[in-house]
């Protein structure tokens, strides 16, 4: 199905404009002068997490070493260690490795070109997937990292979080839906040349970006805003001890939470921090709080609720008055089992009901 995003998006005349651009432009790299999966397949892995001005040295005599897949496959593991260093992050070179092994012992050497076949080699995700498939088989298949997805979210004006496992599937799909079917290489290499060149991170050079006419960030000015990268909240946990306080009617205690924030304006059972309870003795810390003493008479259970953000983990008592109700205010309100219907209890708390009942 068509993303929604691409409604009234010219994509044929975008193709065109970008592999023009492309064709015209291109940066002048050593494993462009290439066909040979093997070879585009080791820039690749070499590019990821590493600049292209460092890479070039480093794979030039790479190629030197290992010109085909059966020097690479052949060589010793220190040896490709060694002939790595500098590049960083070795467990790239020691997948490369026992992945190019598997390619000679599985396929004879050929690189395969089914995907599914390619997805399974050590170290090649969808990225790289793609773009082997792309530059060296001319399979239409997208090849989507960081700067292509920056460079599609200001295009289509698209303000989904870049950081989520989901964005990327969509811009999988939508750069699927607009790959140039007769030259998808040259397609996904000036996405990648334009990410890297000119839809740069934090000062788009869009006076002379060659798909300014199809770019809807730049119409409405919204260029410097896209992508949207924020990251996820750290996921906390959060302890807390409840009171289930019943009166002489059998009636229940509930408060309704402050009116912004979390829960705002919601209903509860009375909550205690289980730091502060720690402390000070639950029964101590009630009437502190509401000025009414009570009595602990058993524990109910636990009960956990995770929000987005945040875990909540509650240990939940039934408690008892001890004496009258004191006179003046506080903020707790007694309901029956039938008016607690009439508030609007957090689940979290509704759960606790069920405890209860
Ligand atoms: S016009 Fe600007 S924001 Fe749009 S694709 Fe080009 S460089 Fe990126």
């Amino acid at each position: 199905m068509t993303d929604k995003a691409l409604r009234n998006f010219d994509i044929e005349r975008f193709q065109r404009t970008l592999i023009d651009w492309y064709v015209k432009n291109k940066r002048d790299l050593p494993w462009r002068k290439t066909k040979d999966p093997y070879r585009i397949w080791v820039s690749e892995i070499m590019l990821q997490q590493t600049k292209v001005e460092t890479v070039i040295h480093y794979y030039e005599k790479f190629m030197e070493n290992y010109p085909t897949i059966f020097h690479l496959a052949e060589a010793d593991e220190q040896k490709v260690l060694k002939d790595w260093e500098g590049l960083g992050y070795y467990q790239r070179a020691r997948n490369l490795h026992e992945a190019v092994k598997e390619v000679v012992e599985t396929y004879g050497g050929e690189v395969p070109q089914d995907p599914n076949d390619l997805a399974k080699l050590k170290g090649i995700g969808p990225y790289t997937k793609g773009a082997i498939l792309s530059i060296a088989f001319g399979q239409p298949e997208p090849a989507v990292d960081g700067n292509v997805m920056r460079v599609f979210s200001r295009l289509l004006n698209i303000d989904d979080n870049i950081l989520e496992q989901k964005t990327r599937r969509r811009f999988e799909a939508i750069v699927r839906e607009v790959i140039a079917k007769d030259d998808p290489s040259s397609f996904n290499q000036g996405l990648m040349d334009l990410g890297a060149t000119i839809c740069i991170p934090r000062t788009p050079r869009c006076e002379v970006c060659p798909v300014q006419p199809y770019c809807r960030a730049y119409l409405e000015g919204k260029q410097h805003e896209l992508p949207n990268r924020k990251k996820k909240a750290k996921h906390r946990t959060k302890q807390f001890v409840a009171v289930c306080l019943v009166n002489e009617k059998g009636e229940i205690a509930i408060e309704q939470r402050e009116h912004k924030g979390l829960l705002a304006s919601m209903w509860q059972f009375p909550m205690f921090e289980k730091d502060d309870v720690k402390k000070q003795p639950l029964v101590e810390l009630f009437e502190k709080k509401y000025g009414m003493k009570i009595a602990i008479t058993e524990k109910l259970g636990n009960v956990k609720h995770v929000f987005s953000h945040l875990t909540w983990e509650i240990v939940v008592h039934k408690a008892s008055l001890e004496g009258h109700l004191p006179e003046g205010r506080h903020s707790l309100r007694f309901v029956s089992e039938k008016e607690l219907g009439d508030f609007p209890i957090a689940t979290a708390h509704q759960k606790m009901l069920r405890l209860i009942e």
